[in-house]
């Protein structure tokens, strides 16, 4: 193969594995570029861990899922609570999916797995130039292909010729501001503080994953798989609070008490303070070179759809780069990948996390009392309960984009 027909991945994350593992899997050359080494890999911050049945499916097309199943837990409920009733509002069950799906509930598995059983993939595939403690600095595209510049371990400055160039190097994507894509969209002023307990909140009626509404403070509660199972709970904060103050263990432990008074101190693991972001790039494509996952998109993790919503893009971009490299598409269809992701990041993944966030800090009374009825009715009815779940697990996102020319 010439090198011009390798495709450069930046960014060993979840998008930029799933996309280097199907590509090369289906007979792509691919270069993929990762500013971590083995020695820190592993020791990135929790985020993403609720991977939707259409996720579940593409995980299993590359031979990842059956290796994330043992390391999390199958999640086939989430809830809806209040918390000022402390009332349980709405259970859904994804058994309604059964016939949309193979997968009919979530796998809660923390991002940190994902991303070291698929670089075990990477490792172990011939097709996979993996250099990891290596960070991709700039860019040029002409009309044969695109040169990257990056620095390797030993701190030297090395250029690679590929016949495009994905960034998914996350939300700080350097390939993006380097093309002077727009990020548009808006940063909400608070942050959200994330706390890891080891304590069993099912003994409370809760379940593996929970959205708690509360038009003082409303929390999300997700249970992940340990050795010990840690729970974590997610609050708002107000914007000038300090960080140092905010994560103290007083100041943790007396928030995990007014959510769950038990009377005793939690066993807290960690907590991480994190900025919350809307944003959609202007573009997804210029030439050769093209965004993928939070490079292209970020959201607030309510409704757990970024991550999920990257993997996605991966997917939807390897066929087309595959059917390119066999002749059996041209250049024009990446301007569809566009069409179709983007309007996924804008009408699903941004409005419906959007949403989701208003669903749960909503102060008006009334409003807040026809929403849970609302949801409730959606609950209870398996016509309209199914349609819900399409929407939340996003397949009718990935149905939508089908449809798009
Ligand atoms: C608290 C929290 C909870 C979340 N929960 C969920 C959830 O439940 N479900 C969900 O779908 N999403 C969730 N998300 C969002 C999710 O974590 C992200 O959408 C997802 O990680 C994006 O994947 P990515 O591969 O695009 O980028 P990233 O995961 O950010 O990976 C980017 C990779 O690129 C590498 N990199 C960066 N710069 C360079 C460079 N210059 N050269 C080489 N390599 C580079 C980084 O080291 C990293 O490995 C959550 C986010 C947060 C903060």
């Amino acid at each position: 193969m010439k090198v011009s027909e390798r495709v450069i991945v930046v960014g060993a994350g979840p998008v930029g594995l799933c996309l280097s593992l199907a590509l090369a899997q289906a007979g792509v050359q691919v270069t993929l570029i990762e500013a971590l080494g083995e020695d820190n890999f592993l020791e990135q911050v929790p985020r993403a861990g609720t991977n939707h049945p259409a996720t579940l499916e593409l995980l299993d097309r590359i031979g990842l899922y059956p290796r994330l199943e043992p390391r999390g837990i199958i999640a086939p409920l989430f809830h809806y609570w209040d918390r000022r009733e402390r009332k349980l509002i709405a259970q859904f069950d994804h058994a309604h999916l059964k016939n949309d799906t193979r997968f009919p509930y979530v796998l809660q598995c923390e991002r940190i797995k994902i991303v070291e059983e698929a670089l075990k993939l990477a490792k172990a595939h011939p097709g996979i130039d993996l250099r990891l403690a290596t960070a991709f600095t700039c860019c040029t595209q002409d009309s044969d292909g695109v040169t990257v510049w990056m620095t390797n371990p030993a701190g030297e400055t090395q250029s690679m010729r590929g016949a495009y160039l994905v960034s998914c190097e996350g939300a700080r994507s350097i390939v993006r501001s380097e093309l002077g894509i727009e990020f548009e969209g808006f940063t909400y002023p608070d942050r959200t503080l994330s706390i890891e307990v080891a304590y069993d909140f099912r003994k409370h009626g809760y379940t593996e994953r929970n959205y708690i509404s509360d038009p003082d403070e409303w929390s999300n509660l997700f249970h992940w798989k340990g050795p010990p199972d840690r729970w974590r709970v997610h609050f708002p904060t107000e914007p000038h609070q300090d960080e140092e103050a905010l994560t103290r263990e007083e100041e943790l432990q007396a928030r995990l008490q007014a959510f769950l008074p038990t009377g005793r101190p939690f066993e807290i693991v960690a907590s991480n303070l994190y900025v919350v972001h809307q944003r959609v790039a202007k573009k997804f494509r210029i030439g050769r070179v093209i965004l993928a996952g939070d490079s292209a998109h970020v959201n607030s993790p309510i409704g757990a759809m970024g991550m999920n919503s990257g993997i996605h893009d991966a997917f939807n971009l390897a066929d087309k780069l595959v059917a390119i490299r066999h002749g059996k598409a041209d250049e024009d269809v990446l301007d569809r990948y566009e069409r179709q992701r983007r309007h996924v990041a804008l009408a699903h993944t941004q409005a419906q996390t959007i949403r989701n966030r208003r669903l749960l800090e909503e102060k008006d009374p009334a409003i807040r009392r026809n929403n849970h009825d609302e949801l409730r009715r959606s609950a209870e009815d398996p016509k309209l309960a199914r349609g819900f779940l399409l929407r939340t697990s996003l397949i009718e996102s990935l149905r939508e984009a089908e449809q798009i020319p």
